[in-house]
């Protein structure tokens, strides 16, 4: 049996990558969640599968890392650091690791928006498609696979996901570490439902009268660093909205459409199972009172003796400083602890399976009053920034 419960299943694909035989298919289920479902016809019951499943693992497999060393770290091209989530860690260690023609896994938006897959690019110059992130599960179709023969053709390989995609791979390279292989893991609240980001992309549509052609979850322009929404609509103004004040990222945030899994995830733990991990660097005024975190700061946690090694390359490309794991654990409680769920995730779930999306907005996920909205824009760390310079004047 693959899985039980569907807690104990986190979509990562390792079963159906490993599967010689080809006979499992990852399927989208009422949340548009993918499960693995195996055709009993064409199995030869090598067991496989089974063993390569890294929930049922991944209490074992992280007691055996290594204590992580954290820092706090900027990207010193202002260009890269204000299309970065955070601080620009990811492009950082992709610039250290990486020669020319090394392959970069990492999650990307289809062209029209609506879909999330992890794609590869083999230049530097291309990795804007893995950039910001996208706040619903990347389909890792053929990507391990593809991985595996890369390494094993003796290719630079660095993969980026969530930590439980990391542990798929790792499941599919059946535990064989490689000097060419780096990985890179997300502190990671949880992955929403594909189905409530296809009805909001449906509501914005039919509320603002063009279809969307862009979303970005962690725009800096107007709000600063944060989880602050830009949407691109064809032949209109671009949409910026406060992530406190926009519907999908309130139902994200607030535990109201994660993965069943992602309320009992095993990885929501220090140590980790990847050489990197990266993160928000939240709490930073207090941590890093010195450092500016308007135009966005990352965590970077140093798990491997391959990890640490690479540090004097990423500080050939970012600010790195030493900081202590605790105060950043404590401020980030994706380090500690799986997301709680929402107690009204299951009518939550059944109302945007069965009522028009505009009705759910109006039961679960208002944006504050105007007035809050309006103090929070004026109060936004970036307009308080932009009132001193004018005072200074
Ligand atoms: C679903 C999700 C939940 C997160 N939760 C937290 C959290 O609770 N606390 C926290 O500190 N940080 C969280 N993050 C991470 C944070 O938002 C930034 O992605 C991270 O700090 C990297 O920023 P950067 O500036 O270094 O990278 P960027 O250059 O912006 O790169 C983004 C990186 O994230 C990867 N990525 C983007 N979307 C996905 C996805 N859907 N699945 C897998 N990989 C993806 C890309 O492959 C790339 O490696 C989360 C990210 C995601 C995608
Ligand atoms: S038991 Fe073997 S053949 Fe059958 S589904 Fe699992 S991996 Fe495939
Ligand atoms: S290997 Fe991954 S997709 Fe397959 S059952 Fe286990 S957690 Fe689910
Ligand atoms: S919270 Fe855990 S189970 Fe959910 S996507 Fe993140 S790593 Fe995977």
């Amino acid at each position: 049996m693959l899985y039980c419960d569907e807690s104990e299943c986190c979509g990562c694909c390792a079963c159906a990558s490993i599967c010689p035989n080809d006979v499992i298919l990852m399927k989208r289920d009422s949340e548009a969640f993918f499960y693995p479902e195996k055709s009993p016809a064409g199995c030869a019951d090598c067991g496989l599968c089974e063993t390569a499943c890294p929930m049922k693992r991944a209490v074992e497999d992280i007691r055996k890392c290594a204590a992580p060393e954290a820092f706090a770290l900027y990207h010193k091209d202002k260009q890269i650091l204000r299309s970065s989530s955070s601080g620009g860690a990811f492009t950082a260690i992709a610039q250290a690791f990486c020669d020319a023609g090394s392959a970069i896994f990492g999650a990307s938006f289809s062209e029209d928006y609506h879909n999330v897959a992890h794609t590869c690019v083999t230049d530097l110059n291309n990795l804007s498609a893995h950039r910001k992130s996208k706040y619903i599960q990347s389909d890792i179709g053929d990507s391990y696979r593809q991985a595996r023969d890369l390494l094993s053709s003796g290719k630079k390989t660095l993969f980026s996901g969530t930590p439980c995609q990391i542990a798929g791979l790792k499941s599919l390279l059946m535990g064989k570490d490689s000097p060419n292989l780096l990985t890179v893991d997300l502190i990671c609240h949880g992955v929403p439902s594909q189905l409530v980001y296809a009805k909001y992309l449906e509501y914005l549509k039919s509320m603002y009268g063009g279809s969307v052609v862009s979303v970005d979850f962690k725009n800096k322009e107007k709000f600063g660093c944060g989880t602050n929404v830009k949407v691109g609509l064809a032949k209109k103004k671009a949409l910026h909205t406060m992530g406190a004040d926009d519907p999908f990222i309130i139902a994200f945030l607030s535990g109201l459409c994660l993965r069943p899994s992602c309320h009992a995830c095993p990885f929501a733990t220090t140590p980790r199972i990847s050489d990197f991990t990266i993160g928000d660097l939240w709490g930073a005024e207090e941590i890093v009172p010195h450092l500016d975190s308007d135009t966005g700061l990352s965590v970077l946690l140093a798990n491997t003796e391959k990890a640490k090694k690479l540090l004097p390359d990423i500080q050939r490309f970012s600010h790195i400083e030493a900081i202590d794991l605790l105060k950043v654990a404590e401020h980030n409680s994706n380090l500690r602890e799986p997301s709680p769920p929402n107690p009204k995730r299951g009518q939550f779930m059944a109302d945007v399976n069965k009522e028009p999306f505009r009705d759910v907005v109006r039961a679960y996920l208002k944006p504050r009053p105007a007035i809050h909205r309006l103090a929070a824009r004026v109060l936004s760390k970036k307009a308080k920034k932009r009132l001193k310079a004018i005072l200074r004047r």
